[in-house]
């Protein structure tokens, strides 16, 4: 049985701000790489000053990017990112905004215009001198093949347009999403710790302004404490999700 106020909501909401993290991929086999089983306990992170400074860190850091495309590059979306797509066919939904770098959410169809991808993307490789963008899959072949970082045609570093330990975010992505949060009428998140800042900090923007505000997560999140907190449901995000919106959209 879908949650009925879960339901409730997304029935008379018309402008949803939903945020997405590590949770919601999970059933796609992409692992959280924070989580205890995670990519960072047996690697240390390569920050963006040692990307541009070292080869040596560069060869480090391809070599882990390399490690996740296999993963990446074989994922699908997942019931919980279709479930979006169909909300936003029923022009429900203001943005999606997602802590994701699979690019699983635009594969799933969810429109770009739509789309805030605030930790960037692995599924483009981008040039960090000319900004030129790539498919990842010939640069991945060649430096597995090689061990010798690409380079764009123009002699600038490639790397996936991922933002990296110690990049900032892009400006114009924090503004979109909190261009979003302003003009939201129901925000979601889901899957997400919520301890990411500042991605974390966008639906407080909503909800601090007294739109409703539903976490859904396995687990706890920093927001659980929070007053403005509508709805929490703990659980799978893909459990608790597409029945939901399917039983919404049903007329
Ligand atoms: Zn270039």
């Amino acid at each position: 049985m879908p949650d009925r106020a879960l339901t409730d909501w997304l029935r008379v909401s018309t402008s949803i701000l939903v945020v997405t993290g590590a949770g919601v991929s999970t059933a796609s086999g992409i692992p959280d790489y924070r989580g205890p089983s995670g990519v960072w306990t047996r690697r240390r992170p390569v920050y963006y000053e040692e990307f541009l400074a070292s080869e040596e860190a560069r060869v480090e850091y391809w070599d882990f990017k390399l490690e996740t495309w296999n993963q990446y590059r074989q994922a699908r979306p997942n019931p919980a990112h279709q479930a979006l797509v169909a909300l936003e066919r029923a022009q429900k939904i203001t943005a999606v905004v997602t802590q994701n770098v699979d690019g699983l959410h635009r594969a799933a169809g969810t429109s770009p215009e739509l789309l805030v991808e605030v930790h960037g993307t692995d599924r483009l490789i981008e040039c960090q001198r000319c900004h030129a963008t790539s498919e990842p899959d010939p640069h991945f072949d060649a430096f597995s093949q090689t061990r010798i970082p690409p380079r764009c045609q123009c002699g600038g570093l490639l790397k996936p347009a991922t933002i990296s330990f110690g990049q900032s975010l892009r400006a114009s992505d924090l503004e979109r999403a909190t261009a979003a949060a302003l003009r939201a009428d129901l925000v979601i998140a889901l899957g997400s710790t919520l301890s990411v800042y500042p991605a974390a900090s966008i639906p407080l923007v909503a909800a601090t302004r007294g739109t409703p505000y539903i976490i859904v997560n396995q687990g706890p999140t920093d927001h659980d404490a929070h007053p403005s907190v509508t709805l929490r449901l703990d659980g799978d995000v893909v459990a608790i999700l597409p029945p939901a919106v399917e039983q919404a959209l049903r007329h």
